[in-house]
């Protein structure tokens, strides 16, 4: 019988990229139990990490762009194989040589706008502060108490623009000294590394620190848990380190603390999705959790796949800027999960959540049913 030798050069490759984990692997198959591709057609990490061992990965595979980086099945591998940074690494071979299949060439065009633009969505970068038209929203100067980083999505998608605009109401109500970058503001980065793009990852990381600071700041409030986790966990990689709060951290605070007074009902069933970049990465599962339960009149009932074992929405690791066939996105399980339980609001604290439910809820036709929002925009009606 003819025995493959592995292929030393490419497991170099992949060694040199970030996948050293791979060989810890002994192919128990925990992994792919709980992945959550395996509720819609089949995937196994398992195997990719099984061919990495041996240098036999093929680079122009669908299946090495699958990971969500959802961050479910590290915390069941018993062997740290840190499936994250080891897919993230046969990614950024792929990368290296330009090789992308149909589903993820979206990812090249992103890239290209993200060097150019500053945001992935090839909007122009002196529009990212149009978002806070007609409000009381100054520019970020030195001394002020916190710099609000709304991000990509919330600056320029018109349905996430109304996040930014609540989150800027309440922090003005709650009488928070607080400024924008505006068009200083760069995309964070964390999503496109995960694709794999490290390089365009530190350029962003880099402007975005020096813009920190150049202009002083201390304390960054964000909206996105993508931003939370790359400003709070990578960027001290280039030896700086910011105080990063999530607005669901800072909403629960300014209740405790008696800046923000929740006067008005809110007579309806809900149901909160935890982000995978707010939960499982961060562990911030209470605070949200908290801040609703302090709203009047508000039912808080819980999804199956909760907390640590929640629900990936299928936008994580760059998947949000990939094509998803009908079928097998696990955002429609989700939404079907929230109507289960009666939930006549989906609330959450992501914006690719949010775009992906409101997809969800426009392609399963459960419009009348059920609404998706941001937990700001319930704090901004009760307040
Ligand atoms: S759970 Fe860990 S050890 Fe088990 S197959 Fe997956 S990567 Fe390998
Ligand atoms: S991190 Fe999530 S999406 Fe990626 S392989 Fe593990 S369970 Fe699947």
């Amino acid at each position: 019988m003819e025995t493959v030798p592995p292929f030393k050069e490419i497991i170099d490759v992949i060694k040199a990229n970030g996948g050293e984990a791979f060989k810890l692997c002994y192919q128990c198959g925990l992994c792919d139990v709980v992945c959550p591709w395996n509720r819609v057609r089949t995937f196994s990490m398992r195997k990719i990490i099984r061919e990495a061992t041996f240098g036999l990965t093929d680079i122009e595979s669908e299946d090495i762009w699958r990971c969500t980086t959802c961050g479910i099945c590290p915390q069941q591998c018993p062997r740290d194989v840190k499936q994250i940074e080891s897919g993230v690494s046969l990614r950024r071979i792929a990368t290296e040589y330009g090789v992308f299949p149909a589903s993820v060439r979206p990812v090249r065009t992103i890239s290209g706008s993200l060097v150019g633009k500053g945001n992935p969505l090839n909007e122009e970068r002196k529009n990212r502060a149009n978002w806070a038209e007609g409000l009381s929203v100054k520019t970020f100067t030195e001394g002020m108490e916190i710099l609000y980083f709304p991000g990509c999505y919330l600056c320029y998608d018109p349905r996430l623009k109304k996040v930014a605009r609540a989150t800027a109401n309440i922090l003005n109500r709650a009488g928070i000294d607080f400024g924008i970058l505006g068009s200083k503001e760069n995309c964070c980065g964390e999503s496109i590394r995960k694709t794999g793009d490290e390089e365009v990852f530190k350029r962003l990381a880099r402007e975005n620190i020096k813009t920190f600071i150049d202009n002083g700041v201390k304390k960054i409030l964000v909206s996105s848990p993508h931003c939370y986790h790359t400003f709070k966990n990578e960027y001290p990689e280039f030896m700086v380190n910011f105080e990063v709060v999530h607005i669901s951290q800072y909403l629960f605070e300014l209740i405790n603390e008696g800046k923000l007074e929740l006067t008005k009902e809110y007579g309806k069933k809900v149901t909160y999705h935890d982000p995978c970049y707010l939960g499982r990465h961060n562990g911030i599962y209470d605070e949200p959790r908290e801040v609703l339960k302090k709203i009047p009149g508000l039912e808080l009932n819980e999804m199956p796949d909760s907390r640590k074992d929640s629900l990936c929405c299928g936008g994580g690791g760059g998947r949000i800027w990939m094509e998803t066939p009908k079928g097998e996105r696990f955002s429609d399980l989700r939404l079907e999960q929230a109507v289960g339980v009666g939930a006549e609001v989906l609330v959450t604290s992501c914006p690719y959540c949010i775009t992906n439910f409101e997809e969800s809820r426009l392609t399963l036709n459960v419009t009348e049913k059920i609404e998706v929002k941001d937990i700001t925009e319930i704090i901004g009606e009760v307040i």
